[in-house]
């Protein structure tokens, strides 16, 4: 089926007002034609804005515990239709079933979480100067929060923005990537049908210019951002220095193993955290750093873990791995495997496009190892944000942390070790906002404090995790009350 998509702008459905589309289409079999959506301007986006702006206010008038009736509302809605959700993730972005159906269960426990804690703001209170008066804050909500997203959680990442807006009174503008704009109209269907009023939510689809548009629009007193490093210095030059910007961007995520490291847990550790989705994880593990001692039995291994992968349409319950999400995907992880080539690193698996059983329809390659990876190459610095890994060697585990640390990114970053010294040292020092030990790179709880150090995030705000991220949705005002005369 075909779906014909609509913008929801100032509380109606609506088409882009030029009349543009584009078409989403799955990335398995480019034959198959998932949706077509409304390709958003600028002008739709200023009237989506607005819509908001004008709306807002009714929603940031009820009380929490009716903003958390319909986050849970909306929750159980989206929990009924998981199994239909998690086909359609899988027809729209390419992940397996196995992959679509943790996104797809752990959506609604988002907003339920978000409800709870919209429910659990509080201000404080003080010492009154004046006999009998009252001093207190109060969390007021910013007004109109703008949401820009990115494709790779196309439920999830939304969901962890747009709960705790809505939890907190605020209205929403939502721009999710173009990739995936089908599972962004559901995800605001569910908001809408659990009770949502329409003035506080708007969803824009379309790519680059609605997002420049909504980053620069001073009526958004907030932009929660979540894509790559380039998209994210943008929307902060178009936010400026006086309105709230979040940005969490993209990573280049090592893993340490220690000499004392067990093969078969470093193995596993690595392969779940560099092909699970098919590479196309922001905290996905790229580069490998392991003691020459280790180098060619893991190498081996690692190579065995890559050829072992089924490939295919994550449709089809075998398979373990599925396509890239999108044909400039597929281009650029083959450019990286050309650039690591000429740069000198060795690839011992991998690397090509897929065809074969109609895989030619589809944007499947093999996932990648390099060796010989020199720290000054492209292919070791620069986010590929695919199945692509790369080994690097180190004579100490004192240099295998400085290496770990020898890029610009600052996302997540793992150790396989038995040493209870080293696994210590290495969270007090790794510059990465989320440090795993003997655990893929990929993975974070719900309530846990999630964001990057260095190149990978604003460090301004957590994008996840209980009291610190609530109050980047807030404006906290100190109140003081005196009694009349
Ligand atoms: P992207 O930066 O291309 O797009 C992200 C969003 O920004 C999309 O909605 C896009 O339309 C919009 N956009 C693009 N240019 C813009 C501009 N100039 N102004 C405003 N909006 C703009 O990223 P992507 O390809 O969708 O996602 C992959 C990237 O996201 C990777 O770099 C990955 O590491 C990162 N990511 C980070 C996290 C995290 O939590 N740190 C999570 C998931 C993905």
């Amino acid at each position: 089926m075909t779906e014909r998509g609509l913008n929801f702008i100032g509380g109606a459905w609506v088409p882009a007002a030029s009349g543009a589309t584009f078409e989403r289409r799955n990335p398995a079999d480019v034959d198959d034609l998932v949706g077509v959506f409304p390709d958003s301007s600028a002008a739709d986006m200023a009237a989506a804005v607005a819509g908001v702006a004008e709306g807002c206010a009714e929603w940031a008038r009820t009380t929490p515990e009716r903003r958390a009736d319909v986050l849970e509302g909306a929750a159980d809605l989206l929990a009924a239709r998981a199994a239909d959700l998690t086909v359609e993730l899988v027809r729209e972005e390419g992940k397996t079933l196995a992959e679509a159906s943790v996104e797809t269960g752990r959506t609604p426990r988002n907003l339920r979480y978000f409800a709870q804690l919209g429910l659990g703001l509080t201000g404080t209170t003080y010492p009154a100067a004046a006999g009998g008066g009252l001093v207190f804050t109060a969390q007021d909500p910013v007004g109109v929060v703008g949401a820009i997203t990115p494709w790779n959680f196309p439920l999830n990442i939304p969901s962890r923005k747009l709960g705790p807006a809505l939890a907190t009174g605020n209205g929403v503008v939502f721009k999710p990537s173009p990739v995936t704009p089908l599972l962004a109209q559901r995800l605001v269907e569910a908001l809408l049908e659990a009770g949502l009023p329409g003035g506080a939510l708007a969803l824009v689809q379309g790519g680059a210019e609605p997002g420049a548009a909504l980053a620069g629009d001073p009526r958004a007193g907030a932009i929660t951002f979540t894509g790559s490093v380039p998209a994210g210095h943008a929307v902060h030059a178009a936010t400026g220095p006086i309105r709230r910007c979040q940005l969490e961007m993209g990573g280049k995520n090592p893993v340490i193993v220690a000499e004392d490291a067990d093969l078969d847990v470093a193995v596993g550790v690595i392969a779940k955290g560099a092909f699970g989705l098919t590479g196309q994880a922001c905290t996905g593990t790229s580069r490998v750093i392991v003691p020459d001692a280790l180098h060619d039995a893991l190498v081996e291994r690692l190579v065995a873990a890559a050829e072992s992968r089924k490939i295919g349409d994550g449709r089809d319950p075998g398979i373990d791995m599925g396509p890239l999400a999108a044909d400039f995907q597929l281009e650029k992880v083959l450019s990286y495997v050309r650039i690591g080539q000429e740069e000198g690193a060795r690839l011992v698996t991998g690397g090509r496009r897929l065809t074969g059983d109609g895989r030619e329809r589809g944007f499947f390659v093999e996932p990648a190892v390099f060796t010989e990876c020199a720290p000054d190459m492209r292919l070791v610095r620069e986010e590929i944000f695919g199945p692509v890994l790369v080994v690097q060697r180190a004579g100490s585990f004192e240099e295998a942390a400085a290496l770990a640390h020898d890029t610009p990114y600052g996302l997540s970053a793992g150790l396989v070790t038995r040493d209870l010294d080293h696994a210590l040292a290495f969270a007090r020092t790794a510059r990465a906002g989320v440090v795993k030990v003997n655990q893929p790179t990929t993975g974070m709880g719900m309530t846990v404090p999630f964001g990057g150090l260095g190149a990978s995030g604003s460090q301004t705000y957590k994008e996840q995790g209980g009291g610190q991220l609530l109050p980047f949705y807030v404006q906290e005002k100190s109140v003081y009350v005196s009694p009349h005369g």
